[in-house]
């Protein structure tokens, strides 16, 4: 097999000669479709697919599977210089390609999402990291200052916030709970990939049920809080390939909410800090839980859209 870099028709010849080793790939389909275009060309068609299968940001999606594939030399480049590019990388494209138009989120078919200032590992077993959930991570940061302090994240999926709150505050030590140990493993390799293993320690269990009381300052937690109902009705992503285990919030989506909640009191030290992510419309009957449940100092904090996306607040401090 000739390497790269490749003549510009090298593309449709490579496709012929391995038709038989590639015709049981995902992608196959999609190369015998690209034969006898340039990159500009596979890239219009692919954009073009992406918004036939529904897809609104069709040509960001593209950009990064491009990206991904041509890493380290970037579409620019490529598109200049047919000699940076070669069948092999338009046979990944394919593939990936294929797994996004089946409507799986970009976040897993490339295998990782930017959140806060990390690059995170994911995949079908944990929810993709969202900007809204930085709406915590600001609002703990700006609550909690610099001082050691030990954190509990409960539901910690990919680890996402354990992992952006620790790389913050180099005092703060840490330890994630999830029910999923295919969530617990991912969360361990991001843990690892940001290096603050020696700071965080995760452990599989239902919510704080395994926990010794009044151990943590913080307790965090993003947990699953999407109405039941509402569910079915939502994007291909988040149904068909999130996990249900993070997103579903039973009838009223509040089913985790009392059971973490009730469970705050206990778990914190006096005076220790809480923070909840919640869905936009969730915060008078969150703050109501939480005032019912004894916690003081409840705040709401909004996401960069402005809508309720976090309640705050503190376990009473001890008298006297
Ligand atoms: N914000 C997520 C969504 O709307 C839900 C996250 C959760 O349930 N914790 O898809």
């Amino acid at each position: 097999m000739s390497q790269r870099p490749s003549p510009p028709n090298a593309f449709d010849d490579a496709v012929q000669a391995n038709a038989t080793e590639q015709a049981g790939r995902p992608g196959f389909p999609l190369v015998q479709a690209w034969q006898g275009l340039d990159l500009a060309g596979i890239r219009r068609h692919l954009v073009a697919a992406l918004r036939a299968a529904g897809i609104d940001e069709a040509e960001d999606d593209a950009r990064f599977m491009i990206g991904h594939v041509l890493e380290p030399v970037s579409l620019a480049q490529a598109l200049a210089d047919a000699a940076l590019w070669s069948w092999q990388d338009a046979a990944r494209l394919a593939d990936l390609a294929a797994l996004r138009l089946r409507r799986v989120p970009l976040s897993q078919v490339l295998g990782s999402k930017p959140f806060w200032t990390l690059d995170l590992k994911v995949t079908g077993d944990v929810l993709t990291p969202r900007a809204d959930t930085e709406a915590l991570v600001e609002a703990v940061l700006g609550c909690c200052g610099n001082a050691p302090l030990h954190m509990l994240d409960l539901g910690t999926g990919s680890g996402a916030i354990l992992a952006a709150l620790l790389s913050e505050r180099p005092a703060w030590t840490g330890q994630g709970i999830d029910l999923s140990p295919a969530a617990l493993a991912v969360a361990q390799q991001n843990i690892d990939a940001c290096a603050l293993t020696p700071r965080a320690q995760l452990a599989q269990g239902r919510w704080g049920e395994a926990l010794r009381d009044h151990s943590f300052d913080l307790v965090v937690s993003n947990p699953p809080y999407i109405v039941r109902e509402v569910l079915a009705g939502l994007e291909p992503e988040v149904r068909d390939h999130e996990p249900a285990l993070a997103l579903d919030g039973g009838e009223d989506g509040l089913d985790a909410y009392r059971v973490i909640i009730a469970d705050l009191p206990r778990l914190l030290r006096a005076g220790g800090w809480f923070a909840l992510e919640i869905g936009y419309d969730q915060g008078a009957a969150v703050l109501a839980l939480a005032e019912a449940a004894g916690l003081t100092a409840l705040e709401c904090r909004p996401d960069l859209a402005g809508l309720d996306r976090v309640v705050l607040g503190q376990a009473l401090a001890a008298n006297g």
